[in-house]
């Protein structure tokens, strides 16, 4: 198959969401794609299942189909979200499809971190089998299970075959954040082995904040940080199903999201939201086939280094989405107010451009400069990534805050979408809310709306803060790998001065 259609999507989830079990405001939800706390996120997906059936994502410069691709592994069409990179043009176009796709959808549409898993997970079972085979050792389960990337390639094929929704599951819910898995008062805040049986492992804990979860079908669950070999029971990496017994999904609240039981939801535009979720694992059984990794502890950090980088890289594709619908509006609005051609107005909404096209760069530059993995898989340049998500962490503060301030404040105390179309009170809205007589003044309603829901919601401020790591994890990163001294060395030399003259240098010889 490959490619689903959405109502194939939805019709499975729904299945698969009656089974499951699934909690908002302390009750169990029965169908998630009905319910108005998850129908946002389901929503959010469908958006993936519609694309590739979209004539609107074809990018005529390079000739493409953005949401499809083309898999060497089932040699069929598939949809991209499922897609392992083969080349920098496949991770130019994730960030080209997810900055289109935010225009569709308005929102955050939550497969991403699946994507960004299944692309780790093909490297690292890779590099870890290889490890192996080096040394000359075999686990015990790789006799009757096949190996890390041989069990990968067999679910990946299942996942591109049914075109199967995937959350990423990587964010512990960590406890004390200074000490090591191991060294917790409470184990469970990092998800662990917990028994070993014949045919696979019980796995305890819980994961935080994870993205689509709800509207997934299919987790990838990842360790969150480096571990040593006191934490090895904590490095493994595996998939399990949002239904397998012992998870339980506890979905997240957002500011105003009681608005979206409301009829007609116009106060809720755009409609579709993320809803992420506390995932918890309690004792649930997985099946060697679907292990990738067990206790390898060595290869936890290169497995969150791998995945953060494409996940950083993603953000220069949908949070520059958002932030063009955000502009769009504001611009919109400035013209209803009679403003679009004042000279502080295009300054600001040059600033916007500005901003978002940036953290665009960052993430083509990341992808442009992308290299193959052992594997073959292509991965992105980290460097770049690391510094698209950097930007990413300020940058749509900075595009809310101006849109903001053009927008007026109103946008912070518009009365309801009822009072505007009230029988009695409406006509005084409708007449006072308006601004030029070209625009009713329900344009303004909705298109203030919009800009509030985006420019204060999660997935636009917080998830750009947190997702795929806080801002120092990058700042960690860019410290470490950045060539420091090589690059004192060339200020020196241009400052005419030997660069093997340093002091610590020279040190460092007298002691060779
Ligand atoms: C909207 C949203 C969506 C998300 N989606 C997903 C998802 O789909 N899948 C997923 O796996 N994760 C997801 N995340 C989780 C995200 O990756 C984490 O929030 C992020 O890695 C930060 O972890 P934390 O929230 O536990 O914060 P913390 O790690 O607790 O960070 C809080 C502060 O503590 C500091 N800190 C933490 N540890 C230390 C230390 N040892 N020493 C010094 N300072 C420290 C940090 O720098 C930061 O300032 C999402 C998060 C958000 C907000």
């Amino acid at each position: 198959m490959g490619l689903r259609k959405p109502e194939e999507y939805i019709s499975a989830l729904r299945e698969k969401s009656k089974r499951a079990e699934i909690y908002v405001l302390g009750e169990r939800v029965e169908d998630v794609t009905k319910h108005p706390f998850t129908l946002p996120a389901v929503k959010a997906f469908e958006w993936t299942y519609k694309a590739p059936w979209d004539p609107y994502f074809y990018d005529k410069e390079m000739g493409v189909h953005l949401a499809k691709a083309y898999s060497p592994f089932i040699n069929e069409e598939i949809n991209r979200f499922n897609h392992i990179h083969q080349s920098p043009q496949d991770l130019a176009i994730k960030v080209k499809y997810f900055r289109k796709l935010s225009h569709k959808a308005g929102s955050c549409f939550q497969r991403c971190v699946g994507w960004d898993a299944i692309n780790t997970i093909s490297i690292i079972s890779y590099d870890i089998d290889k490890w192996y085979e080096q040394k000359g050792e075999k686990p015990e389960h790789f006799e009757h299970f096949g190996t890390y990337y041989e069990r990968f390639l067999k679910f990946l094929k299942y996942v591109q075959k049914e075109d199967i929704a995937l959350a990423g599951v990587m964010t512990d819910a960590k406890g004390v954040r200074s000490l090591r898995p191991h060294e917790q008062p409470n184990k469970d805040v990092y998800v662990h082995v917990k028994e070993v049986a014949d045919e696979g492992i019980i796995v305890r804990g819980a994961k935080a904040n994870i993205t689509g979860v709800v509207a997934s079908e299919e987790m990838i669950v990842m360790p969150t940080r480096a571990m040593t070999e006191k934490d090895k029971d904590f490095a493994i990496a595996f998939a399990a199903p949002i239904d397998a017994e012992g998870v339980t999904l506890v979905v997240g609240r957002y500011t105003n999201d009681t608005r979206r039981f409301e009829e007609p939801n116009v106060d809720a535009l755009p409609g579709v939201f993320p809803a992420e979720a506390i995932v918890i694992f309690d004792d649930v059984f997985v099946p060697w086939e679907r292990v990738f990794m067990f206790r390898e502890y060595q290869f936890a950090a290169e497995l969150v280094e791998i995945f953060s980088s494409y996940h950083r890289q993603a953000y220069g594709g949908c949070k520059p989405g958002l932030a063009d619908v955000i502009i769009g509006g504001a611009y919109h609005l400035a013209k209803q107010m009679g403003i679009a051609n004042k000279c502080h107005i295009r300054e600001k909404l040059t600033e916007m451009i500005f901003l978002t096209e940036a953290m665009h760069a960052g993430g083509l530059a990341a992808a442009w400069e992308g290299k193959k993995a052992a594997s073959g898989t292509y991965y992105v340049d980290q460097m770049k990534a690391n510094v698209t998500k950097q930007m990413v962490t300020r940058f749509p503060y900075e595009i809310a805050r101006l849109a903001h301030d053009i927008a007026g404040g109103l946008i912070g105390t518009l009365p309801s979408y009822k009072d505007l179309m009230h029988e009695k009170i409406g006509k005084y809205l409708q007449q006072y809310l308006q601004c030029l007589p070209d625009y009713p003044a329900e344009w303004r309603h909705r298109v203030l709306r919009l800009l509030e829901n985006i420019t204060l919601s999660v997935e636009f401020l917080i998830e750009s803060v947190h997702g795929a790591g806080s801002p120092e994890a990058q700042r960690i990163w860019m410290r470490r790998f950045y060539p420091l001294e090589e690059m004192e060395d060339v200020a020196l030399s241009l400052a005419g001065i030997n660069p093997e003259e340093k002091p610590e240098r020279k040190k460092q010889k007298e002691q060779t």
